[in-house]
């Protein structure tokens, strides 16, 4: 098996200095084999309120060269572990979103050939759909857990059907997602009308709302999560707008009343032992973010997804370039 190169060393380049990749971690084209890939989707022609989310990536990847190599609260060194490696950005149509959507999924099949798992920056949430499309023709219909203010089930925006309000309506009529594994997480806000939550149920999803926090706690809510998805194959979705817009300001369409990033990162480290086999961050749009809270919570985020798929690595065998 080839070395694994991880992370430049803080000690001798300080943080702030050289390239952006994420975390400091070599490109692909700079390794032989990788085991996780980070990659980064800029495409917001989706989005139906601010605009922005197409510089997501770049913000993300900037917050994260603070990363260091150790996770205490997984007790692992995930870019020791494995192969982690920034696979770059998927170039995809900033005008033609059903093409955008071909490429989005062509590009992340091709990472995820031979099982590898793969975390997603975003983008705006359209991307979700592709990135499911290309997870099941890996891993079969999938499991998932979607946080996010919105149910993000809704059929159509101005007749359209692919955007950013709509990608797991589409999932699971495609078949992508398990009608009995999947959740969303952290929902809360106005709707449209109540239609929009019997809808939801029948395409498929129970709600663990953001109000549920308050009545029972983290643990009260991953116990209902764990139930839910079971051990299938586990997709992960995370509109950073399931935080309070205290917490994440850089965002499109904010909503008062959310989780704060502690209780985010507790619910995702409580899905360690199930098989993550992709995840994505999204809807990060840095330009209403300040000080760049928005960009620091998705790249822990990511953080914590790759310590997570690192500790299930070690009985796959090395996917080649
Ligand atoms: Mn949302
Ligand atoms: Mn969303």
């Amino acid at each position: 098996m080839n070395k694994i190169i991880g992370q430049v060393n803080g000690q001798e380049s300080p943080r702030y200095a050289g390239l952006t990749t994420f975390a400091r971690l070599p490109r692909r084209e700079d390794v032989e084999n990788f085991d996780i890939a980070v990659v980064g989707i800029p495409f917001d022609a989706g989005v139906t309120f601010r605009p922005g989310a197409r510089f997501g990536p770049s913000a993300i990847r900037e917050a994260s060269r603070l990363l260091r190599p150790y996770n205490p609260a997984l007790e692992n060194r995930p870019f020791s572990d494995s192969q982690v490696v920034d696979a770059g950005d998927i170039d995809c149509n900033p005008f033609d979103i059903p093409k955008a959507l071909s490429q989005i999924e062509a590009g992340l099949a091709e990472l995820m050939s031979n099982g590898a798992p793969v975390v997603s920056l975003g983008g705006d949430h359209t991307i979700a759909l592709p990135a499911l499309r290309a997870a099941h023709r890996e891993h079969g219909p999938l499991a998932l857990v979607h946080f996010d203010a919105h149910l993000d089930t809704w059929d159509t925006y101005f007749e359209m059907p692919y955007t950013h309000g709509s990608p797991f309506r589409r999932a699971s009529e495609e078949g992508l997602i398990r009608k009995d594994r999947s959740v969303h997480v952290g929902v809360r806000g106005s709707l449209y009308d109540e239609k929009d939550l019997i809808d939801d149920k029948e395409l498929g999803f129970t709600i663990v709302s953001c109000r549920d926090f308050d009545r029972i706690g983290v643990d009260g809510i991953l116990e209902r999560v764990l139930e839910r998805v079971g051990d299938t194959p586990l997709y992960v979705s995370v509109d950073i707008d399931v935080l309070d817009p205290a917490h994440a300001p850089g965002t499109g369409t904010p909503e008062a009343g959310g989780m704060t990033s502690r209780e985010l990162l507790a619910v995702v480290r409580g899905l360690r032992h199930n098989k993550i086999v992709a995840a994505d961050i999204v809807e990060v749009a840095p330009a209403y973010d300040h000080a760049a809270i928005t960009s620091v919570a998705a790249a822990n985020l990511a953080y914590e997804f790759i310590s997570i798929m690192a500790g299930q690595q070690k009985t796959r065998p090395p996917r080649s370039k």
